[in-house]
């Protein structure tokens, strides 16, 4: 099936005389005839729901179906975008281990990754994207467990070079690890151009109704554990497991089951089957939403780019984008939603172009159907030295427009009339 189709239909096919659309299975758990039966469960030798936080059928459906979009071998959907970075990176790595990520990524996951896995005793190198091979080979060390970037950075909407990146992890026997959030599988299938695990936040344009908090984690399947020394966790017994191995056990998804029966066994982020009934909705019209979603942010992007007041324009869409080249490599389809610009007249020039908006609303979210505007320094990226917003690729007075699916002639005009007072 081709994506609009999958989007539709990936991961639940109804019997005779079932319902069409997607049930929710409102149920923590499942019932059994005997013991044996729950006991083969619980040590992993047979496959069958038993309690929600470990798998429901209507999540397993939407794992599914995201499964299927991005290419991968199984998904685990989790509470949040957050839960699901962090699920991923914990999979690999333990105090005393290290993660090199670019430096232009989410604020969420910078604090994430610099401040709390930090704690946990799991360090991070940030590199720039667009540093050399030797550059941020150099970043790698022997404890180092993955490679971690963003395929269209959140707000600085830099592209990342997939291809370069996984290349660079695998001459070092790392996965890397895209948080394809901005392009969504419809824009962008980071597995396609050699990553290893994709993540994330479903919040953003998979729900894109802005209804439903989420996360989900990708395997690609094809990283090979046993190949390398660095993840004795894949090829040793698991003790909580009666001595189970999970390269042996479960092959090529031996990744994305540890993290199911391991990680969300023990710390417990799961989605909820309500949570994945809404995200399946905004599943089905992804594909139409992001085809709109581009246009109308092209279309303002070059606008904006035309405006006295206005500064830099940060859309890969646009000719003059210094990641243009990337972006036609990597996302041929479109550019997401999002376009960063700084108004020339600083961070009270923001605050009053901004304030004058009338149909388009401040929000802190991105990736809504409707357009929504937000400064990242005094919100998302306030927890960021200067020296941190920019490596995160922001400036003070850096607007960060979400562009939604209304008619393009009424957003320019809200732009129009704010930019007149800003
Ligand atoms: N990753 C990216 C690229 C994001 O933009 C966000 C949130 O904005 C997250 C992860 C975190 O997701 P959530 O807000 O669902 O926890």
């Amino acid at each position: 099936m081709k994506e609009e189709s999958l989007c539709l239909y990936a991961g639940y096919t109804p019997g005779n005389g079932e319902p069409r659309v997607l049930p929710i299975t409102q149920s923590t758990t499942f019932t059994y005839a005997s013991t044996a039966e729950v006991s083969k469960l619980f040590d992993l030798e047979a496959e069958g729901f038993f309690y929600t936080r470990l798998g429901n059928p209507t999540v397993d459906a939407v794992e599914k179906k995201i499964a299927a979009l991005e290419g991968g071998v199984g998904a685990l959907c989790t509470s949040s975008g957050q839960a699901a970075n962090m699920l991923a990176v914990l999979n690999l790595a333990r105090s005393g281990d290290h993660i090199v990520s670019t430096g232009s990524i989410y604020g969420g996951t910078f604090n994430l990754f610099a401040v709390t896995l930090k704690r946990m005793g799991i360090e991070v190198t940030f590199v720039d994207q667009h540093a050399s091979d030797a550059e941020i080979a150099v970043a790698i060390r022997p404890e180092t467990k993955a490679v971690f970037g963003e395929t269209l950075s959140n707000p600085s909407m830099d592209v990342l070079d997939i291809e370069r990146l996984a290349r660079i992890a695998h001459e070092h026997g790392l996965p890397l690890i895209v948080d394809n959030t901005f392009a969504t599988p419809v824009l962008c299938r980071p597995l396609d151009f050699g990553a290893d695990i994709v993540t994330h936040s479903t919040t953003k344009y998979m729900d894109g109704h802005a209804v439903q908090m989420g996360g989900v984690i990708v395997d690609g399947g094809r990283f090979d554990w046993t190949a390398s020394p660095r993840f004795p966790e894949f090829v040793e017994p698991d003790a909580s497991y009666h001595g189970l191995v999970y390269t042996q056990a479960f092959g090529k998804a031996a990744y994305i089951v540890k993290a199911r029966v391991q990680l969300m066994r023990d710390m417990g982020m799961c989605q909820t089957p309500q949570g994945a009934f809404y995200i399946n909705l905004g599943l089905e019209t992804l594909p139409m939403r992001m085809e709109k979603h581009c246009a109308n942010a092209l279309r303002l992007a070059q606008w904006l780019s035309g405006q006295e007041k206005v500064g830099e324009v940060l859309y890969p869409g646009l000719a003059s984008s210094p990641c243009h080249a990337l972006a036609q490599k990597y996302l041929p389809k479109g550019c997401s939603g999002v376009v960063s610009f700084t108004l020339k007249g600083g961070r009270e020039a923001g605050a009053r172009f901004i304030d004058a908006l009338n149909m388009i609303s401040l929000q802190v979210h991105v990736a809504d159907i409707r357009t929504c505007v937000l400064h990242p320094a005094s919100s998302t990226h306030r927890q960021l030295s200067d020296e941190q917003l920019v490596e995160a690729g922001i400036t003070p007075g850096m607007v960060r427009l979400s562009v939604g699916v209304e008619h393009p002639d009424d957003l320019l005009a809200d732009l129009r009339q704010a930019l007149d007072r800003a």
